[in-house]
C-alpha cells in the first residue's frame, strides 16, 4: 500500500506550487516550514526523509493546513507554535505572534542586565504586555539571576504564557499577573521591558491580512497616533524602577523622535538604541 502514497518531497513540492500560484510571499519556507511542522520532522529531516511516504491521515492534515495558509492564517499560527530566542513558545489567538526583530529587544537589554546583575543579588524583570511571554522567558533564560513578572490584559494571553514559561524551565521564576500597564502592579523592577500595541489606529486596516485577522487587535493598536501605550508607560514608570534601573522598548519603525519626546518629557534619557533586520528603528532604552 505504501508504495502508492506520495512521497514527502512530492508533497512538499505540490505544497509549495500551491503557495506559488496564490501569490504566498515566501511560498517555498512556508511549505517547507509546514510540511516539517504536521510531519514533526526537523528542518534537516525534511530534506533527507524526501523519500519517504507520507501515510494517508499525515496527507489529510496538510491539505487542511494549506487551505488555513491560503486564507492568510501564518504558517506558526496554524502549527501553534514557534521559536523565539531559541524558545519554543506557544501561540494562542489572545497573543501576538513573536517576530524575529523582537529578538533584538532580548540583545539590546541582555547587556544592561549583565551590568546589574555585578552589583545586584536579584534581578526583578517586567514585561508589561507579555503575550506569549516572549521577551521575558528570553531574558530569564540568559540571566540565571533574574525573576520576571509577565503582565496582560488578557486572561487568556496569561495562561499562553505560564504554560510557555512550564515548557521551558522558566516557571519558578516566571509570575503573570493580569494588568492593564501599571495598574496592578507591585514592586521596583531594574528592567521595563515592552513591545507594546504600537499601530496607529487609522492604519491598522493596511497591514497584511496575516496580521489584521490573526494578531489580536488590542496587541496591536496604539490608538490614533500608535503612542498611546508609550505615554501610559512613560507616566507611572518612574513609580516602579529601581535607581538603576532600565526601560527596554520595541517601537515602530518611524517612531523614534515620538517616543523619545514622550519619554523626555516623562524625566527619562535615552541611552541606547538599536536597528532591526531591515535597518529601521526598532529599539530604545531609557533610564
Ligand atoms: N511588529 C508588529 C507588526 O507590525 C506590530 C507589533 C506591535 O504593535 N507591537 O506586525
Amino acid at each position: 500500500m505504501t508504495g502508492t502514497r506520495p512521497t514527502v518531497s512530492k508533497v512538499l513540492a505540490e505544497v509549495r506550487r500551491r503557495f506559488t500560484e496564490a501569490g504566498i510571499a515566501d511560498p517555498a519556507t512556508d511549505a517547507r516550514l509546514l510540511v516539517a511542522g504536521l510531519l514533526k520532522f526537523s528542518s534537516t529531516e525534511i530534506l533527507s526523509r524526501g523519500n519517504e511516504p507520507v501515510a494517508g491521515d499525515k496527507e489529510a492534515l496538510i491539505l487542511a493546513a494549506v487551505e488555513r495558509r491560503l486564507a492568510h492564517e501564518p504558517v506558526h499560527r496554524i502549527l501553534g507554535e514557534r521559536e523565539f530566542y531559541g524558545l519554543p513558545l506557544w501561540l494562542s489567538a489572545e497573543t501576538l505572534e513573536p517576530r524575529p526583530d523582537t529578538e533584538i529587544l532580548v540583545d539590546t537589554m541582555l547587556p544592561y542586565l549583565r551590568t546589574l546583575a555585578k552589583t545586584e543579588e536579584h534581578l526583578h524583570i517586567l514585561d508589561l504586555g507579555t503575550g506569549t511571554g516572549a521577551i521575558c522567558l528570553a531574558l530569564l533564560s540568559e540571566c540565571p539571576e533574574a525573576s520576571g513578572i509577565g503582565s496582560d490584559v488578557s486572561a487568556g494571553a496569561l495562561r499562553t504564557a505560564e504554560s510557555n514559561a512550564a515548557r521551558n524551565g522558566l516557571k519558578e521564576r516566571f509570575e503573570t499577573v493580569q494588568s492593564s500597564w501599571f495598574q496592578n502592579i507591585h514592586g521596583m523592577f531594574h528592567a521595563i521591558v515592552s513591545n507594546p500595541p504600537y499601530i496607529a489606529s487609522s492604519i491598522l486596516d493596511s497591514l497584511a491580512p496575516e496580521v489584521t485577522k490573526f494578531d489580536p487587535a488590542t496587541a496591536l493598536d496604539g490608538g490614533p497616533d500608535g503612542l498611546d501605550a508609550y505615554k501610559a508607560i512613560a507616566k507611572d514608570a518612574a513609580g516602579f524602577m529601581q535607581p538603576n534601573g532600565v526601560i527596554g522598548l520595541e517601537i515602530g519603525y518611524d517612531q523614534r523622535n515620538h517616543v523619545t519626546a514622550v519619554f523626555e518629557a516623562a524625566g527619562f534619557k535615552c541611552v541606547d538604541s538599536a536597528k532591526d533586520y531591515g535597518q529601521n528603528d526598532r529599539v530604545l532604552v531609557f533610564a
